[in-house]
């Protein structure tokens, strides 16, 4: 088993019902241990004429391959509605595998750590409620350091406490 941790998001449609959906579709796959940050509100970074998020992170252990989760993720997305047309564009469910143990993992289709979590606050300050004195593989500091380093200056602030 791994200990894997993902990060969500959904500015389209319900965003928190989206979001309460995609954990729930998660719990019918053997995946065990599941627990949830806060949902954030956050302001869209990268792409910014688009509604604001929500945002939230997850932990949970699984003994799945790291490739099937991502088959797995992209299917609730799926389901959810998600459409791809534009690069960072809106979107009803994100599903991002930030990481999967301490296993670094370079393939065509999935990079772990995730390539980009460490420059995102809306990824780091849910990350932080729940791993904060994780050290990703690859990095030097724990989650919570890399926060404090980060230098992502957008609107990351509270909505509530539960996810659903
Ligand atoms: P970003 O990756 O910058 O957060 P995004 O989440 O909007 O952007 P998507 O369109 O959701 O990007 O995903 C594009 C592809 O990224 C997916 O089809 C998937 O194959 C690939 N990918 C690579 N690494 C990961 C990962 N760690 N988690 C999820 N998808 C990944
Ligand atoms: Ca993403
Ligand atoms: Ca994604």
């Amino acid at each position: 088993m791994e200990q894997v941790v993902c990060s969500l998001g959904s500015n389209l449609g319900v965003r928190d019902q989206n979001i309460a959906a995609a954990i729930s579709a998660l719990k019918s796959y053997d995946i065990f241990h599941i627990k949830t940050a806060p949902l954030y509100e956050t302001a869209p970074v990268g792409l910014t004429d688009q509604p604001s998020f929500l945002n939230t992170a997850i932990i949970f252990r699984s003994a799945i391959a790291a490739a099937d989760l991502l088959e797995i993720m992209l299917g609730i997305e799926r389901g959810l509605g998600r459409s791809r047309r534009v690069r960072w564009g809106p979107r009803t469910i994100d599903i991002d595998i930030i990481f999967y143990g301490s296993e670094r993992i370079v393939q065509e289709r999935l990079t772990i750590p995730h390539p980009r979590f460490a420059m995102r606050k809306f990824v780091l300050v849910p990350l932080s409620d729940l791993i904060p004195g994780f050290v990703p593989p690859g990095f030097s500091q724990p989650v919570a350091g890399l926060l404090q380093a980060c230098g992502d200056e957008s609107d990351v602030r509270l909505y509530r406490a539960e996810t659903d």
